[in-house]
């Protein structure tokens, strides 16, 4: 297949790599000259241009910052410029009024289109193992997803536009949070005199367990495997937080949902993030505790 492939960064970059392993003829674009030179590396035909990466392909999949330039990339540049009928596959993480609009511009030239944002870091990306949601009808589900099977653990639809926005929002408002009552929950015991190493072994056989504890404990040396024991490098960057977080306040304010926790949480990061955190892992909220 001929897939067309915008947005070669941290993620993307793996992501067309694997699609080139699975045997697709990919074709890259991104304004990062270094982003496109690892991108040949890695087996795609390079572009100087968007209209020229998308000339006759069957798929378009995007990975762009945000949703003002996915609408920007696709209004100018995709629509009525891939060839009529092709699908288009974004998987950034944007906001549900963009992805909505954009998607039925598409529809309205013609085209096919579904909103796939990913669960899963850089590490995913690389190793082909994200979770794609994905918004759509289900005739356009059924043409995504085997380009995104390469690329993937796990591929759900969620249901039609705009809900594999819905999903990712919610599934990352709900990680802030139980991530911040993690950090609580071991910062208290270690304060009140419990081993931390013993709290993590009582508490992740009970009901505290949840992902951030069981499976990325915040604190360092204690618990699974995470950043933690690394200075809290590498991960998931608390400005990425941060993003997910204020992209699910706004929709929670469109959809009239309360979301104290979710407020509550988004303060947290902000405050964290101003104070020149933005790069560091979003458990190091344990640091502030
Ligand atoms: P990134 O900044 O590393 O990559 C974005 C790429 O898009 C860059 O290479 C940039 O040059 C390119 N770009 C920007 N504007 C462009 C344009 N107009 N045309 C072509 N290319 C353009 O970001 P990332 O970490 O790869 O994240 C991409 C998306 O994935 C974001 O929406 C992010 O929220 C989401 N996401 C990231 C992670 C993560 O752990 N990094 C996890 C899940 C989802």
């Amino acid at each position: 297949m001929k897939i067309a492939f915008i947005g070669l960064g941290n993620m993307g970059g793996g992501m067309a790599a694997n699609l080139v392993r699975a045997g697709h003829e990919v074709h890259a674009f991104d304004l990062s000259p270094e982003a496109l030179s690892k991108a040949a590396e890695n087996g795609c035909a390079t572009h100087s241009a968007v209209p020229d990466a998308v000339a006759g392909a069957d798929a378009v999949v995007t990975m762009l910052p945000n949703g003002g330039i996915v609408k920007a990339v696709y209004t100018a540049d995709v629509i009525g410029k891939a060839p009529a009928g092709a699908l288009f596959i974004d998987c950034s993480t944007i906001d549900l009024a963009t992805a909505r609009e954009v998607t039925q511009a598409a529809i309205d030239a013609g085209y096919d289109m579904v909103d796939a944002p990913v669960s899963g870091g850089i590490a995913a990306a690389n190793g082909g193992t994200l979770t794609f949601m994905v918004g759509g009808s289900e005739a356009a589900f059924d043409k995504a997803r085997p380009v995104l099977e390469p690329m993937a653990k796990a591929v759900i639809r969620a249901g039609d536009s705009g809900a594999g926005q819905v999903a990712k929002m919610c599934n990352n408002m709900l990680l802030a949070i139980h991530m911040i009552g993690t950090c609580e929950a071991l910062a208290l015991a270690d304060k009140a005199g419990l081993d931390p190493q013993t709290f993590y072994e009582i508490s992740s056989k009970s009901t505290g367990y949840c992902w951030s504890l069981n499976d990325y404990t915040p604190a360092p040396g204690v618990g699974a495997a995470s950043p933690a024991d690394n200075g809290y490098a590498g991960g998931f960057a608390s400005a990425l937080m941060l993003k997910d977080l204020r992209l699910a306040m706004g929709g929670a304010e469109t959809a009239g949902a309360s979301v104290p926790l979710g407020e509550h949480a988004a303060k947290i990061y902000e405050a964290f993030v101003e104070a020149g955190n933005g790069g560091k892992d979003f458990g190091a909220i344990f640091t502030t505790l």
